[in-house]
């Protein structure tokens, strides 16, 4: 029998006694209480608060906003500038129930014509589709 046996006594653990002490190990190094509380922390000033009830069609969402800031962008057709308010955030998040994860891209006019082209590429398809099973 060779000395190797023996000293490596730490190689007979499973996976998982050995997965478990590193992470009481780790645990050990990381403080048990975060110094500062997210949820203790006041809204930015002008920020519109979050309604939690209006925003739980979001089934799968890790996080929800407390409160809802102005959000700078450039429209992705035009490339002007623009502001979604917090106000308008609040709208489309709560009262139309939009995805948590979808942001304003396009300005209001760009909106409108990607509104009548969609619209018209829908009207064609189902045309097509009509004159189609027609035949
Ligand atoms: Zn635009």
């Amino acid at each position: 029998m060779s000395g190797f046996y023996f000293k490596s006594m730490d190689v007979m653990k499973s996976g998982k006694q050995r997965r478990a002490e590193i992470m009481e190990k780790r645990r050990a190094r990381i403080p048990a209480k975060e110094s500062f509380d997210v949820y203790a922390m006041p809204a930015p000033v002008g920020a519109v608060m979050a309604n939690c009830e209006a925003l739980s069609h979001n089934k799968n969402a890790i996080f929800l906003p407390l409160f809802y800031v102005d959000y700078a962008f450039n429209c992705r057709d035009c490339g002007c500038a623009q502001i979604w308010t917090g106000k308008q955030q609040k709208w489309w998040y709560e009262i139309m129930q939009g995805n948590i994860n979808s942001v304003a891209i396009r300005c209001r006019p760009c909106r409108k014509i990607e509104q009548q082209r969609k619209k018209q590429a829908r009207d064609t398809h189902l045309s097509s589709l009509a004159t189609k099973h027609k035949q």
